[in-house]
């Protein structure tokens, strides 16, 4: 009954796989949920959310997708590789971050497969920009594609990881580890696990600040996710308690690196996995630690699929400027 309205189909590698991974100069052992692989052209955690959010959209007979976010975003990348795919134009109110060249890169393909952007000067300005934008024709999506449509994507991911306990490719885990920067991600796992009567919890890793007003929002977003699926108002609320906010890998906030992250890049390498300094890097530094004595399934929000290449071309000085 959640699956109300147009779902479309984008995650073609479903279910993902689980893996073991030891990482032994630490001697500890976790499990991987491989979304990193989760659609052949794209993958990442906005791929199951892109499959609610551009469906309600194509349902509602709309052209144009709006976002806002960081200008060198995964949401962004995808949002524009699915929305051409689909024949969405795709404009977004893009705001500064620190340069990388990954972030760089994310931009520039972005920009190949038709991204109109928008460059704003601070994220206090995107509000206004966002609704001189806005059309009628226009669907808007928010920033990290949270909301609970959004969201409902990682419900029926939820869904997939219990079959997978209950067909013993992995144990039920005490608790999933993710990286958190607008929550959708946690919330829609912790309604989901709700419903599936796991018993796992959920610790959303912040990866930037203010990381309290992270915590409120990913619960907030929980209970209204599990209220829309039809779970009761005890229940919702439980679903919102499962997430614990783990607020110490942030640094100094969105972008910026750190030295656990820095570390828990190379210990994955070892095992064969690729992460990122803004988001993964630190939430694996997290479920490396919690590994210690935890159960933990680390659930992989980055796409490690190779991304098209496109022409080495200078970017527009309005965005470069962006990237600092
Ligand atoms: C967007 C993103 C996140 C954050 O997910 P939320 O659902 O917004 O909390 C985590 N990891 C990666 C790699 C992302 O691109």
């Amino acid at each position: 009954m959640y699956d109300r309205g147009a779902v479309l189909s984008l995650a073609d590698l479903v279910p993902t796989p689980v893996e073991r991974v030891e990482l032994m100069p630490q001697r500890v052992a976790l499990w991987v949920k491989r979304d990193d692989r989760v659609a052949s052209i794209y993958g990442g955690n906005k791929v199951r959310k892109l499959e609610h959010l551009l469906g309600t959209a194509h349902d509602a007979g709309k052209r144009k997708v709006l976002t806002v976010g960081a200008v060198g975003s995964h949401q962004i990348v995808a949002l524009a590789l699915f929305g051409e795919r689909l024949g969405f134009e795709v404009e977004a109110v893009v705001v500064p971050q620190p340069a990388s060249e990954h972030a760089r890169t994310n931009l520039r393909v972005a920009l190949a497969h038709g991204l109109r952007a928008i460059p704003t000067a601070a994220w206090s300005l995107a509000p206004l920009v966002v609704a001189a934008r806005w059309s009628r024709d226009a669907v808007f999506v928010p920033l990290g594609g949270s909301n609970v449509r959004g969201s409902l994507g990682f419900v029926s991911a939820a869904r997939e990881l219990a079959l997978q306990v209950a067909a013993g490719e992995l144990p039920e885990p005490d608790e999933i580890v993710v990286a958190m920067g607008s929550g959708g991600t946690a919330a829609g796992l912790a309604a989901g696990l709700e419903r599936e009567g796991l018993r796992t919890r959920v610790v959303g890793v912040a990866i930037s600040h203010p990381t309290s007003a992270l915590g409120v929002a990913a619960r907030r977003l929980a209970f209204a996710t599990a209220r829309s699926i039809g779970l009761g108002r005890r229940a919702s609320v439980r679903a919102a308690m499962r997430i614990e906010l783990e607020a110490g890998y942030v640094g100094r906030g969105y972008g910026f690196t750190t030295d656990a992250g820095t570390g828990a890049i190379a210990a994955a390498e070892r095992a064969g996995l690729e992460l990122d300094p803004s988001y993964t890097s630190k939430a694996f530094a997290a479920a490396i630690a919690r590994a210690r004595s935890r159960r933990v399934l680390f659930w992989h929000t980055l796409s490690t699929v190779p991304l098209p290449a496109v022409p080495d071309v200078p970017l527009p000085r309005a965005l470069e400027r962006l990237l600092r």
